[in-house]
């Protein structure tokens, strides 16, 4: 069961809180500012997703990294909700990035756990087959002729592929396991 879930969050044990998270995820770009975070949940009251979802919750996963329940945090799906809208970013009173932080749990999520959303397997697959992250069909092609716009620039393959082999993505991508649908 997800962990951000409304309803039902289950006891924190002692033991889960691992007082060194906050430390480790606020040396990551876009993690500075964790432990600014004072509570208001002005993200979560504007968050897009959070107003649709039962377990999606911006504010949540701010006090989570706080109290460094690193392993709840890293196991829980609803991590791959955020549209990465950056509402919370603009909104937020004291600056903190809750886009980036999200992003900095699901790199450490995908690392650590190794599971993905099938869909994001997707898209990183079509990004190395193709050098967009979506097929492009020959009709979009032609269409861009007819309104009289430039071509698609032709993606360099061979450095997406570079990319992928230096940052250790494609190992990763090649071992994950996949997440059917997550529950929103
Ligand atoms: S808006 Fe900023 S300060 Fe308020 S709960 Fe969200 S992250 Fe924390
Ligand atoms: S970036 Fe993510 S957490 Fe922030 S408002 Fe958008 S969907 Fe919500």
């Amino acid at each position: 069961m997800s962990q951000t879930q409304e309803q039902v969050p289950s006891v924190i044990k002692a033991e889960e809180l691992n007082s060194k998270f906050k430390y480790e995820i606020s040396k990551m770009p876009g993690a500075e500012k964790i432990m600014a975070c004072f509570q208001c949940g002005t993200c979560t009251a504007d968050c897009p997703i959070a107003r649709y979802s039962q377990f999606y919750r911006p504010r949540r996963i701010a006090r989570m990294v706080q109290l460094g329940l690193k392993e709840r945090l890293l196991s829980d799906e609803a991590l791959w909700l955020c549209s990465s809208c950056f509402t919370c970013v603009d909104h937020c009173p004291q600056g903190v990035e809750i886009a980036g932080i999200v992003r900095v749990l699901r790199n450490m999520a995908v690392a650590d756990k190794a599971v993905l959303p099938l869909v994001y397997k997707e898209l990183a697959t079509n990004l190395m087959k193709n050098g967009y992250v979506y097929e492009i069909p020959e009709s979009r092609r032609q269409k861009r002729v007819e309104m009289g716009l430039p071509p698609l620039p032709k993606p360099n393959l061979n450095d997406i592929l570079k990319i992928f082999e230096v940052t250790g993505s494609l190992k990763l991508i090649e071992k994950v396991k996949t997440i059917e649908k997550v529950r929103s």
